[in-house]
């Protein structure tokens, strides 16, 4: 199944949450089933990042957003620990620092960009400026109903510059959400992830919801796609991610870079240096035991 094709929130239509099953699973019926699927996947994002990264000249940003409890970390976790260090960043959004809050909304999403060459995850991100703010009315709505237009023309602007952009809401049920808090309230090695606003804020579930439907709908296009991804079950969450962003990166047109020296010359040189390498081997021994 493509399942860019299949939980991309197409634009100029009204998303509804209600009407996608959290725990969809497609053919999978386990974990076992849809593991090797997910490890090749990975394994192809992995060959595939170290493309982008000699290729030089495009960037992937992923952008992660959920309600507590959805996965988010686990996403990066399991899907960007095999990516070479050295070419891919994580960048977790949390309140604004009073610096943030002084600039403009985008300010601080915008230095977190990737460069050419860099694959960059955003853990919340901008879209919190018209998800918690409008939910706990932390500017006024004839400021966050704004933003839509401005987050699309800084989408834009950084596709334009060579950036594919991914955007992945992880959808879980209440009844998922909860199961997670017990599992945290339980298991000792979980306990540091409980924070009490997880209650306060899933006590405004709808209004997130509709929040979360506005801002999808009117900010997914073909350039800039959102995907409502069924989470409930980790495994098919971490699938269909995987299988997203890979199929994406195989169709940026990714290539190595060409040679940058004469091979010709740079054989013969491998040669020479080769043939030195080798009548320096056949003294060494009588030098080692002179000295
Ligand atoms: P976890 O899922 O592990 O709890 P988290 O992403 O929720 O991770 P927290 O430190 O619990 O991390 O929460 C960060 C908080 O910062 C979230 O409640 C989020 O809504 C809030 N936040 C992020 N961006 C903004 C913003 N622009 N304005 C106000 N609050 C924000
Ligand atoms: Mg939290």
């Amino acid at each position: 199944m493509d399942y860019r094709k299949r939980f991309f929130v197409r634009p100029g239509t009204q998303l509804s949450l209600a009407a996608i099953d959290p725990a969809f699973a497609g053919e999978h019926t386990s974990s076992s089933s849809a593991l090797a699927e997910i490890q090749r996947n990975v394994a192809r994002m992995d060959e595939l990042q170290a493309l982008l990264y000699a290729d030089g000249n495009q960037s992937l940003l992923v952008v992660l957003q959920a309600l507590d409890a959805a996965g988010k970390d686990g996403v990066v976790r399991h899907l960007f620990t095999g990516m070479n260090p050295q070419g891919t960043s994580v960048f977790g959004f949390k309140q604004p620092s009073a610096e943030e809050a002084a600039h403009d909304f985008l300010w601080r999403a915008h230095q977190r960009t990737p460069a050419r060459g860099q694959v960059v995850v955003f853990n919340r991100s901008h879209y919190e400026d018209v998800l918690v703010v409008r939910v706990h009315d932390l500017v006024p709505k004839v400021v966050w109903s704004k933003r839509y237009a401005l987050i699309k023309d800084f989408e834009t602007m950084l596709v334009q510059n060579g950036t594919r952009i991914l955007k992945f809401f992880l959808h879980i049920s209440p009844e998922e959400q909860l199961a997670r808090f017990k599992q945290r309230l339980e298991d000792p090695a979980r306990n540091w992830k409980i924070s009490e606003a997880d209650y306060s804020e899933r006590e405004l579930w709808p209004e997130y919801v509709a929040a979360y439907e506005e801002a999808l709908s009117r900010t997914s296009s073909k350039s800039a796609p959102w995907y409502v991804i069924p989470a409930n079950h980790k495994w098919f969450r971490n699938l269909a991610i995987s299988q997203i962003i890979a199929d994406t990166m195989a169709g940026m047109g990714l290539k190595l870079p060409p040679t940058r020296v004469n091979l010709q010359e740079v054989t013969a040189k491998y040669h020479a240096a080769a043939e030195a390498q080798n009548q320096r081997a056949g003294k060494a021994p009588k030098d080692c035991g002179k000295t």
